[in-house]
């Protein structure tokens, strides 16, 4: 079990969130969420919060798992949870519940609004996944043994790399050695493309021989304990054209500056702005067609997202990527991607693997 200590601190956490907008009480049936409030990691889960109790909803599987994990009140239920989380809505008088709009389906919602007659339902978002930004110590304990999990499965796969391989033979070998070092799977699809692929951001890996003289873009993160880790490389097999090894230079840089511009209280905006002014020097801004990262934790993507518009103001314990890239279609594509802690005195790279242009 998570420390129970530390499962009530976010649930006391939330509650100030939920009462802002005159709700009683608050539901989630959000996985990511539900397991963040009550430790619990099962597939099929609701978890009610009301300022001094919290009941786990889930069913006859989890029967000994959920009390095993979670602190919470456990109800093992047979058939639809929100029926049963309805009748306790009735039982504890709560006349006004928060509900996550961006993340109940409607189904659910409707459940709840024709099952719990006498209570008002209230839309709320992001109550969660702001407490989720900033990471506890033992989160980012976490996040940082998952990143060194999966730099040593890059390195490992790298050992048994040949030129022979296709982009799926290389993505398995790299998932295969992260199972094989303990992640609990992959964070998301291991990204392999090659040759004029890599202009593909999210490339999904084909039976394309890797060949010779062309760049190789490899995107991946493990999940250990339900925490992702992040980190994209880009190699030259052979020899790379004079263009590929400016747009490596250029991303490098870019990278680069963005990192050194992360301290407590600046904005995503401004260190989004800090990697595109360099790659708008090598005229190179307009092929930068993503943002330059995204918080990561029990989800792949997570607050803030470090881009153009994003306001939110960086805090030490927070867990952020910093990934830009540049996409040239028909020529190919540079990324360069680690996984960062935002300090109390700036910024510290968790990704140990090296960022110089590697010749494979
Ligand atoms: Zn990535
Ligand atoms: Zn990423």
């Amino acid at each position: 079990m998570l420390n129970p200590i530390e499962l009530d601190f976010r649930r006391k956490s939330l509650v100030p969130g939920f009462r802002a907008t005159r709700a009683h009480a608050f539901v989630t049936t959000s996985l990511p969420n539900v397991r963040y409030l009550s430790g619990f990691t099962g597939s099929n889960a609701a978890l009610l919060v009301t300022a001094d109790r919290a009941i786990l909803f889930t069913d006859p599987r989890y029967q000994s798992q959920a009390p095993q994990e979670s602190d919470c009140e456990v109800k093992i239920v047979k058939g639809p949870l929100l029926i049963e989380l309805s009748k306790w809505l009735k039982r504890l008088a709560v006349k006004s519940l928060a509900f996550e709009q961006n993340r109940i389906s409607f189904e659910d919602y409707q459940q709840i609004k024709e099952q719990a007659k006498g209570t008002s339902l209230r839309a709320v978002s992001g109550l969660v996944e702001t407490l989720r930004m900033v990471k506890s110590a033992a989160e980012l304990a976490t996040i940082r043994a998952s990143v060194l999990l999966n730099s040593a499965a890059l390195e490992m796969a790298l050992r048994s790399f040949t030129s022979a391989m296709t982009e799926v033979d290389l993505a398995a070998e790299i998932n295969y050695r992260m199972r094989q070092l303990g992640a609990d799977g992959t964070s998301f699809e291991t990204i392999v493309a090659s040759g004029t692929r890599t202009a593909l951001p999210h490339a999904h890996p084909t039976d394309r021989p890797i060949s010779t003289n062309e760049l190789l873009l490899i995107d991946m993160g493990a999940s250990l304990s339900g925490y992702a880790s992040d980190m994209t490389r880009t190699y030259a097999v052979g020899k790379i054209d004079a263009k590929s090894r400016q747009m490596y230079r250029a991303v490098l840089e870019s990278q680069l500056a963005a990192l050194n511009s992360i301290k407590p209280g600046i904005t995503s905006a401004a260190v989004d702005r800090a990697a595109r002014k360099v790659l708008k020097s090598y005229g190179m801004d307009k092929i930068f067609i993503h943002s330059t990262g995204h918080g990561l934790g029990l989800e792949i993507h997570e607050r803030p997202r470090i881009g153009r518009k994003d306001s939110t103001r960086l805090e030490a314990g927070m867990a952020i990527t910093i990934e830009p890239g540049v996409y040239q279609e028909g020529i190919g594509g540079v990324r360069i991607e680690d996984t960062v802690a935002v300090t109390t005195t700036g910024f510290e790279v968790l990704t140990p693997t090296g960022k110089e242009l590697v010749v494979l």
